[in-house]
């Protein structure tokens, strides 16, 4: 593979390993619970991926789907039910939720303890105290890259163009703990292109395909690629593919280093929710403050 590309899928693959052999160890599996409403294509395939690595990785799941009309509350009392089960560790509610659905009123059903994808505003804020009980796993898994690859961040500039509690936001907040100076884009701010100039390290969490164009970026830059878009391609046999928010044809001539998509951010992703998984079991398993 080019020496430029940042390998998503060797990197998560180690840490499988490490999981696999590490949960071979234990008295028993530890399980994640994952809620899947409605019947959204992208999140049963999203699912589906999850199922599949727990599988691989000697992990339980357990795949509750519920119909698109389920109410708010009947969706809560789900929740509630698995929040009491201690054979479960980990929840996760797969977003997004049909729009009846608050979905602040639903991670918020989750107890923080269970809270695997950490969204719930307990552990944001405990990731914002600097006291993490989890790590968000897209955030987490850009940093086990840019680690892995022997990538600086303190002193370095960067600029995350995205603010969702999901992405931009956490992973905004993991770049400052390493000492990097932040820059966070988004839809309003005016010249993006100047900020997007100045990064060491640039991350594209949009949702917009080939959003971050060459021009937008700094020679010599890391360039962070988590969009995941879906683009009409009839040459594939599904009649689409999947690409980032990053022009990577003509991007890849002027960085440093880049992350592919697929192959880059999102399977680092699924990696990190195991890896709460097992912490998240370690943690029920051994008492401590929360
Ligand atoms: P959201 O839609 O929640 O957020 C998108 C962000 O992009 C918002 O902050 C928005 O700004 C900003 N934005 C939109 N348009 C522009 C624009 N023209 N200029 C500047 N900023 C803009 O998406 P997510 O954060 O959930 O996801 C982002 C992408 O990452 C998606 O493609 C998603 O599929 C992917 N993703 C990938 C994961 C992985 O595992 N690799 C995991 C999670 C997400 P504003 O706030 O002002 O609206």
């Amino acid at each position: 593979m080019d020496s430029k590309i940042i390998d998503g899928r060797m990197v998560a693959g180690q840490i499988f390993q490490k999981l696999k052999d590490d949960v071979s160890k234990l008295d028993k599996k530890p399980c994640i619970a994952v809620f899947l409403v409605g019947d959204d294509p992208s999140s049963r395939i999203y699912v589906n991926m999850k199922k599949k690595r727990c599988d691989e990785n000697g992990f339980d799941s357990i795949i509750t789907q519920l119909p698109g009309d389920i109410s708010q509350n009947d969706l809560i009392k789900q929740i509630n039910k698995v929040n009491k089960n201690k054979s479960v560790n980990g929840i996760l509610v797969q977003v997004p939720l049909p729009a009846h659905i608050s979905e602040e009123a639903v991670i918020e059903a989750v107890d923080p303890q269970k809270d695997v994808d950490c969204f719930h505003p307990y552990n944001l804020g405990r990731l914002m105290a600097g006291d993490p009980v989890f790590l968000p796993c897209t955030p987490a898994g850009v940093i086990v890259l840019l680690d892995y690859y022997g990538i600086h961040i303190h002193e370095k500039r960067a600029v995350v163009v995205g603010r969702s509690n999901i992405v931009g936001k956490p992973l905004s907040i993991l770049l400052l703990s390493r000492h990097a100076t932040i820059t966070i884009c988004h839809s309003r701010t005016a010249n993006i292109r100047e900020e997007t100039k100045k990064a060491d390290i640039l991350v594209a969490a949009v949702g917009k395909p080939n959003f971050i164009t060459s021009d937008m970026v700094k020679k010599g830059a890391v360039v962070i690629d988590v969009g995941i878009n879906r683009v009409e391609d009839p040459d594939s046999k599904k009649g689409y593919r999947i690409v980032g928010d990053v022009d990577y044809d003509t991007v890849i001539k002027k960085c440093e280093y880049i992350t592919p998509v697929p192959g880059g951010v999102g399977v680092m992703t699924i990696a990190m929710l195991l890896e709460n998984t097992l912490r998240a079991y370690n943690l029920q398993n051994i008492p401590t403050r929360i």
